[in-house]
Formats: C-alpha cells, structure tokens, sequence
C-alpha cells in the first residue's frame, strides 16, 4: 500500500510505456495498472479475467518507473502483484502452474535445462532451417511457430561455470562471470568474448561453480519464494571468492542480482549478504567503461545500440554502452528513435503474449529500416534474439551483435588476430 499510494496520477509515465503507446488505453498504461491494483488491495475492486489481462499485458520493461518523479517503485509493485495472481488470478489456474513448473524444474535446474535446450541447439543448427521458414508450415504452429523467430542462428557450444576463460597475459585485475541459464546454453559464444574483451582490457576473469540461474523469470511471474532460494545458492558461491567484482552480460539478469538486497530484506540470514553481493554486481559495459582503458579497436560501419530494458530503465546504464562504441575507429554510432522502448522480448513474454509482442517488434522494425545500420547492437540475449527477427522483419542485412562480440571483432580487427590471439 506504502508503494502505491505513492503514485500521485500525474501522468508522466504514460508515454513512455510501450504497451501504452501500441493501445492507447489508459489501462494498459502504468497509472491505469497501480490503479487498479490500488482499488484490488483496498477491497473495491475483485481480481476479474479483464483486471488479470491488464496486469499480465505488462512487460515488466520499467521504463515508467524510470521516468516517475515520486519514485513509485513499479518493478516490485508489479512483481508482487503477479504473486497474488499466480495464487488467486482470474484467469484458470492451469496454464500459471504449468509456467510456474516449468520454471522451476527446467529454467531453475541447469541439466534439466540443458536436456530440454538439446533440440532447439539442433534444429537452430539445422541447414534447412531458411526453407522450413519459408514453406509457412511455422504458421500451423501457433505460439510455437512464432516462438521459432526468437532462436538463435548458430549457437555455438555452451558455457558452462567451471570452464576456462581467456587469460591477460599480465592482469591489472580479476573479476568473476555470471553465465546464467539460457544464457549458457545458447550463449556461449558471448561468454568467450567477453572472456576475451575482459582479457584484452587486463581483467582475469573466471566463472566459479555453484552459481545458478539468477531468479529473474521467476520473480517476474510472481514466484518470489523461488526467485529467493536461487539468489541465496547464488551468494553462497559469490561468497567463497570475496571482494571479486561479479560481472554480467545479461542486462535482465544484472538488474536482478543487483536487487537481491530487497528480495531478501526480510530473511535475517541473508539479508545483509544479499546487500553485499548485489553491491558487487557490475555490467560488463559499466565495468569496461570504469577502466578507461584504450584498447585499439576498429569496425567500420554504421552501428545502432538498442538499449535492454534491464539496462537503461533498472540499471540507469545508458552512456557507457555508447562510450564503448564511440571509442571504436570507424564506428559511425546512430541514435534510432525509440533505442530504449521494449522490443517486446521480456523474457517469456514473447510465448505467453504473442501478439503485443510481435506488436513492438514491429515498431523495432520500422526504426531499423530507417537507421539502415550494418550492425544492431545490444546487450542482452533476449534483446538480441527479437531484434534479429525485426531486423528479418525489415528486410535488412544487417548483424545483430552482443557488445561483447562487436568489441571482441573491432580488437581484432585492430590488431589482425584470430579468436585465439594468432595473427
Ligand atoms: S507512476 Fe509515477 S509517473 Fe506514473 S502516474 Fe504515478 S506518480 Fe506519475
Ligand atoms: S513496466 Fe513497461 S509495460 Fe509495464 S507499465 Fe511500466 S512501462 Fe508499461
């Protein structure tokens, strides 16, 4: 009630959210939605199917919050009101408990996810992946179809806690690397090159065992108890290397680890540690900048960056990924309207939200047809997995690239070397 009672109507927020912007309704606006929730926890209000759809339509992306003067904190707000939901929603229970299942016995256990990734790793490898698209059999699939356009092109092998990074030579510092759930399995490929920027900027890095999926997805569907057991494992393992800096190259996954210190306020036993781990919680684009290191780096070509929701509106990062960029030769950095609204990835909002989804890749789209960059750059996975179907969606040539691998090609590029530092 403290929460939400702080928002005083004013408004400000309202454009800025993009489920807002694509109805123009102003219950699927942020105001509209504390509103409503307001009027539910004061009794006036039941939690009906047409309530539940409001709530559920919210991306989670914080960009209201993020422009709110009064400071209401949407992004807990939000989280708890889903909890509510997931307990007594409106909308059948079935469908939350088998996501809720899901999330739990496969997103929040590696091997469980690892074995269910096997075939999306295969078919995502599949030769004749560009035919299967084009014969339209994707559209008698329904959600499963659609979902077809968010995986990744070639995903190379996992990266798992525990495997080997790359090393400097004669490190200035030493850091430890989040590698996540999904982000393991079909990012791999960035974790090496973060490995690799953070070596060639002097940084040891090494991603410990232990560590386990950071509890995002599970907070944002209202299962806050078990967002809190993966953070404890997650200070556990952080905590038998202290003082290190934990750094991500996953913007959702950053934001939530930064937040373990309110996720687990009320826990007397880990409270306090939470503060400390969430302090030490660092972007890969915060950390780099911080160095000021001036690593020779070349890409020429026009380049956008796409902010994550997670990055610019819960983290506030928005220069450091452009001062990277910026810092490369040749690298014509340009701004696109709209560069930090959602595009309508969110996590599993593309599965369960399809056509609000496809909606604000539509918009993505357009802004890249405009700009006409040779690269689209961001710096989450889910980010980067719907801004390469917008840019198909475009029509474009264009690479859609972590900014870890753009930074990994322009040193080498710089230097002409190979991945493994052979010239
Ligand atoms: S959430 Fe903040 S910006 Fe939005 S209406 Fe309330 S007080 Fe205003
Ligand atoms: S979190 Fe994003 S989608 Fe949800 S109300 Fe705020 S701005 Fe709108």
């Amino acid at each position: 009630m403290e929460a939400l009672s702080r928002c005083v109507h004013c408004g400000l927020c309202v454009t800025s959210c993009p489920t807002y912007m694509v109805t123009g309704l102003e219950t699927e606006s942020p105001r509209g939605r504390i509103y409503l929730a307001r009027a539910v926890s004061e009794g006036r209000l039941a939690i009906t199917p047409a309530v539940q759809a409001h709530w559920d339509l919210c991306l989670q992306c914080r960009a209201c919050e993020a422009v709110c003067p009064s400071s209401v904190p949407y992004g807990q707000i939000i989280e708890k009101v889903r909890a509510q939901t997931a307990t007594r929603g409106a909308t059948g229970r079935w469908r939350p408990r088998m996501r809720r299942l899901l999330l739990r016995h496969v997103v929040g256990r590696q091997r469980s996810l690892a074995v269910a990734l096997a075939p999306v790793r295969l078919y995502a490898r599949f030769p004749l992946r560009g035919l299967v698209r084009r014969t339209g059999v994707l559209r008698l699939l329904g959600r499963l179809g659609q979902a077809e356009a968010q995986l990744p092109s070639r995903p190379g092998p996992p990266f798992r806690p525990g495997q080997a990074l790359s090393a400097p030579a004669d490190p200035r510092g030493e850091a430890l690397l989040f590698t996540g759930c999904v982000m393991a399995e079909l990012f791999g490929e960035v974790h090496r090159a973060t490995g690799r920027v953070l070596a060639r900027n002097g940084i040891a890095a090494r991603a410990p065992r232990g560590q386990v999926c950071c509890g995002a997805l599970h907070a944002h569907d209202g299962d806050l108890e078990f967002a809190r057991r993966l953070a404890r494992r997650n200070i556990e393992a952080f905590e038998r290397e202290p003082g290190l800096p934990v750094v991500l190259n996953s913007a959702g996954c950053g934001a939530a680890m930064k937040e373990y210190g309110a996720l687990l306020a009320d826990d007397p036993r880990f409270a306090e540690r939470a503060r400390r781990l969430a302090a030490r919680v660092t972007d890969l684009t915060e950390l780099l900048a911080s160095l000021g290191s001036e690593v020779p780096a070349r890409f020429h070509g026009t380049v956008t960056f796409q902010d994550p929701c997670h990055l610019a509106h819960a983290q506030r990062i928005t220069a450091q990924p452009r001062q990277l960029l910026r810092g490369i030769e040749g690298c014509d950095l340009r701004e696109t309207p709209g560069a930090d609204s959602c595009c309508g990835a969110a996590g599993i909002y593309g599965l369960v939200q399809p056509a609000m989804s496809a909606a604000l890749r539509s918009r993505k789209a357009q802004a890249l047809r405009d700009a006409a960059p040779d690269a689209v750059v961001t710096a989450n996975p889910g980010c980067q997995l719907q801004l390469q179907a917008a840019a198909r969606e475009a029509g474009l040539g264009a690479r859609v690239l972590h900014i870890a691998e753009l930074l990994d090609e322009a040193y080498r590029r710089a230097d002409g070397t190979d991945r493994a530092g052979q010239r």
